[in-house]
């Protein structure tokens, strides 16, 4: 108001020469940033800006005014300059200016942060991708993932630095701070989710079967907690059969309730129904054997047609058998000596063969010599074994050498040409098969 009054005081002739001035022009600028004086003529940026990339557009008759006089011609009637300047500021042309510019402006600031969000949510999500993958290649391996409460020296952060040299955003994803899924929580959280996807998968296969067999078999482990490994077996459209593993299951006894409980738990727990199951096969173990077939029983009360496969069960129980009464001869003991013998010396032989600086002459020499000592202890060696053996089967109470009993050859194979040679001792029979050893 006060520039308003001097300009009428020194009258209109001295208002035009007067409107550059460096005082009146300054305070319009700090009044008003967006005036820009062109040609003596005043400016509005914001609505030439605005305009000029055609943001407002249906302009109403008095906004085609204003936009003639601050736009296009440019604002001359500085007599009038304050208020006239005022009123701009004010219009619906210049508000509805300001207002498309800020719009604008806005929408690339949020288009600049979320492009760089993007860039770094992918970049965080190809760095996990490799920890995923680098974990599943332990696990398929069958690799320790940890050392000894050590993350830092792992096999995993080892194959993980050594796959960020090629990977740029694996290594960025290391360098950060904060959060980066690696701690052995994280690790078994993911192993877990893999084994629950390939859980699924397997379910799936066994879902779209008809019918289903249940395998179960327990052992205690090294801690003596029972373990119950579970197994379900189905027969393909192609008629291939399947054994599934489904997982171990520890239990606080093996009980016929206990076990029964847990079938009935996995079948709830992958929905698949009992009424699928068409045979159960268990390992006949004598401890549990009550309780198995107790078992079997809760089972046929739900499904009549869940076949015992008692066939499979006794082959299983007989070949266990068999084996452990084989554990128990004499013949195991001192074919055992003669594999101690054997190996000591090839154990010493593999360590030499690693060695770095090793020539293939001197390698071929090495087997060669050891070879050697081999066969002469088929004869050096013999009655050393022996009487080791017979020590050992002493104090572990194991029946003394027996000579087997002889066949005779049946007379429509016997050509007359075979001697059917009688031995005295178990000693000297053993000692006519060793002889046949030979090694090359
Ligand atoms: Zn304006």
């Amino acid at each position: 108001m006060v520039a308003e009054q001097g300009s009428r005081k020194r009258g209109k002739s001295d208002t035009s020469k007067s409107l550059t001035t460096p005082p009146r022009f300054k305070r319009y600028k700090e009044q008003y940033p967006w005036l820009i004086i062109k040609n003596d003529k005043g400016f509005c940026t914001d609505c030439t800006d605005a305009c000029e990339r055609k943001l407002v557009i249906n302009l109403h008759s008095r906004e085609v005014q204003s936009k003639k006089a601050w736009v296009d011609d440019g604002f001359s009637n500085w007599k009038h300059g304050a208020d006239r300047l005022k009123i701009h500021s004010t219009t619906c042309l210049h508000l509805n200016c300001v207002e498309a510019l800020l719009n604008v402006a806005k929408t690339n600031v949020v288009q600049q942060i979320s492009t760089a969000h993007f860039k770094q949510m992918m970049d965080n999500r190809t760095a996990l991708l490799k920890i995923f993958s680098t974990l599943k290649a332990l696990a398929i391996q069958g690799l320790p993932i940890r050392g000894d409460n050590n993350d830092e020296r792992s096999n995993f952060m080892t194959f993980l630095q050594a796959r960020a040299e090629d990977v740029v955003e694996l290594k960025a994803w290391l360098q950060r701070d904060g959060h980066k899924w690696l701690h052995h929580r994280s690790q078994n959280e993911i192993l877990e989710l893999m084994a629950t996807t390939v859980s699924m998968e397997i379910i799936e296969d066994i879902r779209n079967a008809e019918y289903c067999s249940i395998l179960l078999d327990e052992t205690s482990d090294v801690s003596r907690i029972e373990q119950v490994s579970v197994c379900l077996r189905i027969v393909s459209e192609d008629l291939t059969a399947k054994e599934h593993f489904i997982s171990f299951f520890s239990t606080s006894d093996t009980k016929a309730k206990t076990l029964f409980d847990l079938v009935e738990e996995i079948f709830q727990k992958y929905n698949l129904p009992l009424s699928k199951v068409r045979g159960q096969c268990y390992d006949g173990a004598s401890n549990v054997s009550g309780n198995i077939s107790g078992l079997q029983t809760r089972i046929l009360e739900k499904e009549s047609r869940a076949f015992v496969d008692k066939e499979i069960n006794s082959a299983m129980s007989t070949k266990a058998s068999g084996f452990y009464d084989y554990m128990e001869c004499f013949d195991c003991t001192f074919y055992l000596n003669i594999l101690i013998e054997m190996f000591d010396r090839i154990e010493i032989l593999n360590k030499d063969l690693q060695k770095m600086n090793l020539s293939v002459i001197e390698s071929y020499e090495k087997v060669g010599a050891v070879t050697d000592v081999l066969n002469a202890s088929r004869d050096s060696k013999f009655e050393e074994i022996w009487q080791k053996s017979v020590q050992a089967a002493e104090d572990l109470e194991i029946d003394e050498p027996r000579i087997p009993r002889q066949r005779k050859i049946p007379k429509r194979l016997d050509t007359g040409t075979t001697t059917n040679v009688q031995f005295k001792t178990a000693k000297a029979f053993s000692e006519s098969r060793t002889s046949k050893f030979m090694i090359n």
